[in-house]
């Protein structure tokens, strides 16, 4: 399998390739020239293991290792690493309501499914290189971490990640700055999480730069990813009882940079049988305001209580332009530039295909966890909340649940009285934090990142 860029002006590249590269040169992101449709064995086989299913999906995707080094890569990934037996526990609260908990990783959020990965894809590339990688990234708080988690410790790779100060929860910050890694390197700047990201695309663009220091990407645009993501809406609908299969299964998702739904999407066009994807986003709602008007029209972001979905950017937004023009990609790249220019634009012939959107402020996220306690004796985090706004409970749901309660405590105590904890965290309360704070300028990261590079 070949992986084209959404502006079609580069090379198509392997898998190994595409994912080592992050952004493709044209500034396009990477997609799978075609979209295989997956066989019924990852809807409906025996009750399978997470690694299995993710094995018998990558292995359409990755041609480049063989079946038993990929096979490696994904066990490594998500098994034994993960605190609940199924990785990806489908909890059901009623008849036709069932939660998808994505937060059994290392850092209790669904961005670990991802990112274990990734961080494997890395070590095995380097091995095989020899050569060093120093991986960049900016963060609204989850995939920093994350990230961090999946790549602490390992030979030949230094981590590079920037976060907007005092605008990630204090224990999202602890997950990064207090790993203890010595290639681990957390940089807090003045400014908005579109701010640090910025900066990234600034310093991927230079090409020069990128090839010196063997600059790689670890931000929700990179190719695997998307793809990992992509499996563990195969492995709900695999939990799913029969009878709520039949009442047309929405996914809910909490949404920010569009990675987490576009994957669901793109599980639709190989073969998911769900015909309905609900982006929840929280007061920055430039996503529910492009899929009910067809307007992109980019606002000042305002911190909310879900602190990873604060962005008016939505990066994986281009892949789903791409598919939307028909893979024409000097459309999609006109479209691009434009948005880089303007700060309204509408989307010629928009069409919200199987999408709807719905969002939460402030008050209704506090309301939300209230409720979902109350009647389904449940805890959601403040992400997980905005799911549950506007359920259409004419057809069965399925929330994706995106972090624990336990990584956001103070707003879950605000809403129902109960202070919930976790074990990883508790245990990075008596650490030291470890921090490097730049200036918020391309200039001051590149010569950090030379002065610290792996
Ligand atoms: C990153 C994140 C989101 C948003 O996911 P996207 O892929 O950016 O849409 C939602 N909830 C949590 C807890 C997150 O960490």
């Amino acid at each position: 399998m070949k992986f084209q860029s959404t502006r079609s002006a580069s090379e198509p590249l392997g898998f190994r390739e595409a994912f080592a590269s992050g952004l493709a040169p044209d500034g396009g992101l990477y997609v799978p020239e075609s979209l295989p449709q997956m066989p019924d064995t990852l809807l409906n086989g025996d009750p399978q293991s997470y690694s299995t299913l993710a094995f018998k999906f990558l292995k359409f995707f990755d041609t480049d290792h063989t079946p038993d080094e990929l096979k490696a890569l994904v066990n490594r990934s998500y098994t034994g690493n993960f605190d609940d037996s199924a990785t990806a526990p489908l909890r059901q609260l009623t008849d036709d309501l069932f939660v998808l908990e994505l937060f059994h990783g290392p850092t209790l959020a669904f961005k670990d499914f991802g990112l274990q990965l990734v961080g494997n894809l890395f070590e095995d590339q380097i091995r095989r290189s020899g050569n060093p990688i120093n991986v960049l990234g900016a963060t609204s708080g989850d995939t920093g971490s994350a990230a961090i988690h999946g790549l602490a410790n390992k030979e030949g790779v230094n981590v590079f990640i920037l976060y907007p100060k005092g605008r990630i929860s204090p224990l999202q910050e602890r997950q990064m700055t207090c790993t203890e890694a010595a290639n681990i390197f957390p940089i807090p700047i003045e400014g908005s999480f579109d701010d640090a990201q910025l900066i990234v695309k600034d310093l991927f663009s230079d090409l020069k730069f990128k090839a010196e220091v063997g600059l790689s990407a670890i931000n929700s645009i990179n190719l695997a990813r998307v793809l990992a993501q992509a499996i563990y809406y195969f492995h709900a609908w695999s939990q799913l009882p029969t009878a709520a299969r039949e009442n047309n299964p929405a996914f809910v998702v909490p949404t920010g940079n569009f990675g987490n739904i576009l994957a669901g999407w793109l599980a639709g066009k190989m073969g998911l049988p769900a015909d309905r994807f609900v982006i929840a986003t929280n007061r920055n709602n430039i996503l529910y305001r492009l899929f009910t008007t067809g307007v992109y029209e980019s606002g000042e972001v305002h911190a909310s209580l879900a602190p990873s979905m604060d962005i008016q950017v939505a990066s994986n937004f281009e892949r789903f332009l791409f598919y939307h023009l028909n893979g024409d990609g000097n459309q999609v790249s006109k479209f691009m530039q434009k948005i880089g220019g303007d700060s309204k634009l509408t989307i010629p012939d928009f069409d919200a295909d199987v999408f709807s959107a719905s969002y939460s402020s402030d008050e209704d996220i506090i309301a939300l966890i209230r409720q979902t306690h109350k009647k389904f004796d449940y805890i959601v985090d403040p992400h997980t909340a905005c799911a549950f706004k506007d359920l259409d409970r004419s057809r069965s749901n399925i929330v994706l649940s995106t972090a624990h309660p336990a990584k956001f405590p103070d707003t879950i105590e605000n809403a129902i009285g109960v202070h919930p904890t976790h074990p990883s965290l508790e245990k990075l309360k008596s650490r030291t934090p470890v921090t490097y704070q730049q200036t918020a300028h391309a200039n001051s990261i590149r010569d950090f990142i030379l002065a610290n590079r792996a």
